[in-house]
Protein backbone atom coordinates (compact mmCIF):
# COMPACT_ATOMS: atom_id res chain seq x y z
CA UNK A 1 0.00 0.00 0.00
CA UNK A 2 1.57 3.40 -0.92
CA UNK A 3 0.52 6.52 1.27
CA UNK A 4 0.02 10.26 -0.42
CA UNK A 5 2.74 12.13 1.71
CA UNK A 6 1.09 15.47 3.05
CA UNK A 7 2.87 18.83 3.23
CA UNK A 8 0.77 20.18 5.90
CA UNK A 9 1.40 17.57 8.23
CA UNK A 10 5.16 18.12 7.68
CA UNK A 11 5.61 14.44 6.52
CA UNK A 12 9.15 13.89 5.94
CA UNK A 13 10.00 10.52 6.23
CA UNK A 14 13.82 9.56 7.67
CA UNK A 15 15.17 6.45 5.20
CA UNK A 16 18.14 5.82 5.90
CA UNK A 17 18.57 2.67 8.22
CA UNK A 18 21.50 3.99 9.68
CA UNK A 19 20.48 7.40 10.91
CA UNK A 20 17.27 5.69 12.61
CA UNK A 21 19.45 3.24 14.37
CA UNK A 22 21.90 5.98 15.17
CA UNK A 23 19.01 7.52 16.86
CA UNK A 24 17.37 4.52 18.78
CA UNK A 25 21.00 4.18 19.50
CA UNK A 26 20.93 8.02 21.33
CA UNK A 27 17.24 7.26 22.57
CA UNK A 28 19.29 4.87 25.21
CA UNK A 29 16.43 2.76 24.93
CA UNK A 30 16.07 0.11 28.58
CA UNK A 31 13.64 -2.57 29.72
CA UNK A 32 11.37 -1.06 31.83
CA UNK A 33 11.04 2.60 29.49
CA UNK A 34 7.41 4.05 28.57
CA UNK A 35 8.25 5.56 24.93
CA UNK A 36 5.96 8.42 23.63
CA UNK A 37 6.96 8.56 19.85
CA UNK A 38 5.60 11.87 18.14
CA UNK A 39 4.36 11.76 14.56
CA UNK A 40 5.29 8.29 13.89
CA UNK A 41 4.43 8.60 9.91
CA UNK A 42 4.36 5.21 8.67
CA UNK A 43 6.40 3.49 11.47
CA UNK A 44 9.94 3.53 9.88
CA UNK A 45 11.75 4.58 13.23
CA UNK A 46 8.80 3.23 15.26
CA UNK A 47 9.90 -0.16 13.79
CA UNK A 48 13.74 0.86 14.78
CA UNK A 49 12.88 1.37 18.41
CA UNK A 50 10.40 -1.71 18.97
CA UNK A 51 13.98 -3.57 18.21
CA UNK A 52 14.64 -2.73 21.87
CA UNK A 53 13.26 -4.49 24.59
CA UNK A 54 11.01 -1.36 26.23
CA UNK A 55 8.02 -1.73 27.79
CA UNK A 56 5.32 0.06 26.22
CA UNK A 57 5.16 2.61 22.79
CA UNK A 58 2.60 5.09 22.07
CA UNK A 59 2.57 6.54 19.08
CA UNK A 60 1.20 10.22 18.92
CA UNK A 61 -0.02 10.90 15.44
CA UNK A 62 -2.26 13.81 13.46
CA UNK A 63 -2.89 12.07 10.60
CA UNK A 64 -5.81 9.83 10.36
CA UNK A 65 -3.86 8.12 7.09
CA UNK A 66 -0.99 7.03 8.73
CA UNK A 67 -3.50 6.18 12.13
CA UNK A 68 -5.12 3.46 9.47
CA UNK A 69 -1.99 2.50 7.85
CA UNK A 70 0.02 2.13 11.30
CA UNK A 71 -2.99 -0.43 12.20
CA UNK A 72 -2.76 -2.37 9.43
CA UNK A 73 0.98 -2.86 9.29
CA UNK A 74 2.55 -2.32 12.55
CA UNK A 75 1.86 -5.33 15.02
CA UNK A 76 3.27 -5.03 18.22
CA UNK A 77 1.64 -5.99 22.05
CA UNK A 78 3.35 -3.08 22.77
CA UNK A 79 2.49 0.05 21.16
CA UNK A 80 -0.55 1.61 21.58
CA UNK A 81 -1.82 3.87 18.59
CA UNK A 82 -3.38 7.11 19.53
CA UNK A 83 -4.88 9.96 17.37
CA UNK A 84 -4.05 13.12 18.66
CA UNK A 85 -1.95 16.56 18.15
CA UNK A 86 1.47 16.43 19.97
CA UNK A 87 1.08 20.66 20.46
CA UNK A 88 -2.06 20.19 23.05
CA UNK A 89 -1.63 16.70 23.70
CA UNK A 90 -1.61 16.11 27.75
CA UNK A 91 1.01 13.56 28.64
CA UNK A 92 -0.79 12.91 31.98
CA UNK A 93 -3.84 10.90 30.37
CA UNK A 94 -1.56 7.66 28.88
CA UNK A 95 0.80 7.38 32.05
CA UNK A 96 1.72 8.22 35.82
CA UNK A 97 5.18 7.45 35.36
CA UNK A 98 7.61 8.99 33.48
CA UNK A 99 7.66 8.95 30.05
CA UNK A 100 10.80 8.87 27.14
CA UNK A 101 9.57 11.32 23.97
CA UNK A 102 11.08 10.71 20.72
CA UNK A 103 10.15 11.81 17.29
CA UNK A 104 11.19 13.07 13.29
CA UNK A 105 9.01 16.00 14.65
CA UNK A 106 6.95 17.95 11.83
CA UNK A 107 9.22 21.13 11.28
CA UNK A 108 6.08 23.31 10.97
CA UNK A 109 5.23 22.60 14.75
CA UNK A 110 8.36 21.47 16.68
CA UNK A 111 8.80 24.78 19.00
CA UNK A 112 5.32 24.28 19.96
CA UNK A 113 5.40 20.29 20.66
CA UNK A 114 8.94 20.74 22.65
CA UNK A 115 6.87 23.83 24.55
CA UNK A 116 3.62 21.52 25.41
CA UNK A 117 6.41 18.95 26.49
CA UNK A 118 8.05 21.36 28.90
CA UNK A 119 4.70 22.52 30.27
CA UNK A 120 4.71 18.36 31.06
CA UNK A 121 8.79 18.36 31.83
CA UNK A 122 8.04 16.65 36.18
CA UNK A 123 6.64 13.46 33.75
CA UNK A 124 9.18 13.76 30.84
CA UNK A 125 12.94 13.26 32.02
CA UNK A 126 14.52 12.52 28.54
CA UNK A 127 13.54 13.14 25.26
CA UNK A 128 15.27 13.24 21.46
CA UNK A 129 13.67 15.44 18.71
CA UNK A 130 14.83 15.54 14.77
CA UNK A 131 14.14 19.10 13.78
CA UNK A 132 15.12 21.60 11.53
CA UNK A 133 18.88 22.70 12.54
CA UNK A 134 18.02 26.19 12.45
CA UNK A 135 15.34 25.36 14.99
CA UNK A 136 18.02 23.66 17.16
CA UNK A 137 20.82 26.00 17.23
CA UNK A 138 18.23 28.35 18.64
CA UNK A 139 16.72 26.31 21.15
CA UNK A 140 20.14 26.11 22.14
CA UNK A 141 21.13 29.32 22.29
CA UNK A 142 19.72 30.93 24.93
CA UNK A 143 18.25 34.02 22.90
CA UNK A 144 14.86 33.28 23.08
CA UNK A 145 12.02 33.17 25.16
CA UNK A 146 11.61 29.54 23.99
CA UNK A 147 15.11 28.63 24.69
CA UNK A 148 14.98 30.28 28.12
CA UNK A 149 11.98 28.10 29.25
CA UNK A 150 13.57 24.48 27.70
CA UNK A 151 16.81 25.35 29.45
CA UNK A 152 15.33 25.95 32.58
CA UNK A 153 14.27 22.40 32.89
CA UNK A 154 16.67 20.44 30.52
CA UNK A 155 20.05 20.34 29.64
CA UNK A 156 20.37 20.45 25.76
CA UNK A 157 22.87 17.96 23.52
CA UNK A 158 23.51 19.01 19.79
CA UNK A 159 23.85 15.09 18.21
CA UNK A 160 24.46 15.02 14.68
CA UNK A 161 23.28 17.29 11.66
CA UNK A 162 20.84 15.10 9.27
CA UNK A 163 21.34 16.45 5.10
CA UNK A 164 17.81 16.35 3.07
CA UNK A 165 19.21 13.24 0.74
CA UNK A 166 18.22 11.21 3.76
CA UNK A 167 14.50 12.09 3.85
CA UNK A 168 11.51 11.03 1.57
CA UNK A 169 10.25 13.82 0.08
CA UNK A 170 14.01 15.66 0.76
CA UNK A 171 13.03 18.87 2.54
CA UNK A 172 14.64 22.14 1.88
CA UNK A 173 16.89 22.60 5.11
CA UNK A 174 19.56 20.77 7.28
CA UNK A 175 18.21 18.57 9.96
CA UNK A 176 19.68 18.35 13.31
CA UNK A 177 19.19 15.59 16.26
CA UNK A 178 18.84 16.71 19.66
CA UNK A 179 18.35 15.12 23.21
CA UNK A 180 17.11 16.69 25.97
CA UNK A 181 17.74 15.51 29.49
CA UNK A 182 15.95 17.09 32.54
CA UNK A 183 17.93 18.85 35.06
CA UNK A 184 15.42 21.78 36.57
CA UNK A 185 17.79 24.92 37.79
CA UNK A 186 15.40 27.23 39.07
CA UNK A 187 11.74 26.10 41.08
CA UNK A 188 9.11 27.73 39.17
CA UNK A 189 5.49 27.62 40.80
CA UNK A 190 3.62 28.67 37.67
CA UNK A 191 5.21 27.44 34.29
CA UNK A 192 2.61 29.99 32.66
CA UNK A 193 3.62 32.85 34.47
CA UNK A 194 6.89 31.93 33.98
CA UNK A 195 6.01 31.36 30.22
CA UNK A 196 4.50 35.47 30.34
CA UNK A 197 7.64 36.42 32.45
CA UNK A 198 9.50 35.56 29.53
CA UNK A 199 7.36 36.35 26.80
CA UNK A 200 7.46 39.71 27.74
CA UNK A 201 11.10 39.69 28.33
CA UNK A 202 11.65 39.09 24.68
CA UNK A 203 9.18 40.78 23.05
CA UNK A 204 11.58 43.89 21.29
CA UNK A 205 14.25 42.03 22.41
CA UNK A 206 16.71 45.04 21.27
CA UNK A 207 14.74 47.31 23.51
CA UNK A 208 16.80 47.79 27.00
CA UNK A 209 15.13 45.80 29.71
CA UNK A 210 14.07 49.40 31.48
CA UNK A 211 11.42 50.20 29.52
CA UNK A 212 9.58 46.59 30.59
CA UNK A 213 10.19 46.91 33.92
CA UNK A 214 10.02 49.54 36.47
CA UNK A 215 13.20 51.11 38.29
CA UNK A 216 12.57 49.31 41.46
CA UNK A 217 12.47 45.49 39.81
CA UNK A 218 15.35 46.24 38.70
CA UNK A 219 17.26 47.70 41.58
CA UNK A 220 16.10 45.22 43.76
CA UNK A 221 18.01 42.09 41.75
CA UNK A 222 21.11 44.79 40.50
CA UNK A 223 20.07 44.73 36.65
CA UNK A 224 20.89 47.83 35.08
CA UNK A 225 18.32 48.69 32.87
CA UNK A 226 20.28 49.96 30.05
CA UNK A 227 20.79 45.85 29.42
CA UNK A 228 18.98 44.10 27.21
CA UNK A 229 17.15 40.40 27.42
CA UNK A 230 20.17 38.74 25.58
CA UNK A 231 22.65 40.34 28.12
CA UNK A 232 21.17 38.25 30.53
CA UNK A 233 22.38 34.88 31.97
CA UNK A 234 20.03 32.42 33.57
CA UNK A 235 20.59 33.28 36.84
CA UNK A 236 19.65 36.98 36.25
CA UNK A 237 16.49 35.69 34.10
CA UNK A 238 15.90 33.89 37.63
CA UNK A 239 16.22 37.00 39.68
CA UNK A 240 14.87 39.10 37.49
CA UNK A 241 11.73 36.67 37.30
CA UNK A 242 11.21 36.38 41.14
CA UNK A 243 11.25 39.63 41.38
CA UNK A 244 8.82 40.37 38.56
CA UNK A 245 6.48 37.79 40.27
CA UNK A 246 6.08 39.57 43.50
CA UNK A 247 4.80 42.64 41.91
CA UNK A 248 2.53 41.15 39.29
CA UNK A 249 1.04 39.06 42.31
CA UNK A 250 0.76 42.18 44.58
N1 LIG B 1 8.69 9.68 12.13
C1 LIG B 1 8.37 9.45 10.74
C2 LIG B 1 7.64 10.63 10.08
C3 LIG B 1 8.08 12.01 10.42
S1 LIG B 1 7.21 13.22 9.56
C4 LIG B 1 9.66 9.07 10.02
O1 LIG B 1 10.73 9.34 10.53
O2 LIG B 1 9.59 8.50 8.95
C5 LIG B 1 6.22 13.97 10.82
C6 LIG B 1 5.03 13.15 11.26
O3 LIG B 1 4.32 13.90 12.25
C7 LIG B 1 4.00 12.84 10.17
O4 LIG B 1 3.62 11.51 10.26
C8 LIG B 1 2.82 13.78 10.48
O5 LIG B 1 1.58 13.28 10.05
C9 LIG B 1 2.90 13.86 11.99
N2 LIG B 1 2.31 15.07 12.57
C10 LIG B 1 2.16 16.30 12.00
N3 LIG B 1 1.65 17.18 12.87
C11 LIG B 1 1.47 16.50 14.05
C12 LIG B 1 0.96 16.87 15.33
N4 LIG B 1 0.58 18.12 15.61
N5 LIG B 1 0.89 15.90 16.29
C13 LIG B 1 1.31 14.63 16.05
N6 LIG B 1 1.81 14.24 14.84
C14 LIG B 1 1.88 15.15 13.85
Amino acid sequence: MSIRLKKRFGQHLLISPGVLEKIAEFAELKEDHIVVEIGPGTGLLTRVILKYPIKKLFLLELDPEMINYLKNNLKDERIVLIHADATVFNYNEVSERELKVVGNLPYNVASLIVENMVFHHSLIPFSLFLVQKEVAEKWLSGKSWLSLFIQTFYDLEYLMTVPPRFFKPKPKVDSALIRFRRNIKHKISSLSKYKEFLTLLYQHKRKMLRKKFSEEILQSVSISGAKRAEDLTLKEVFLLYESWLQTSLS
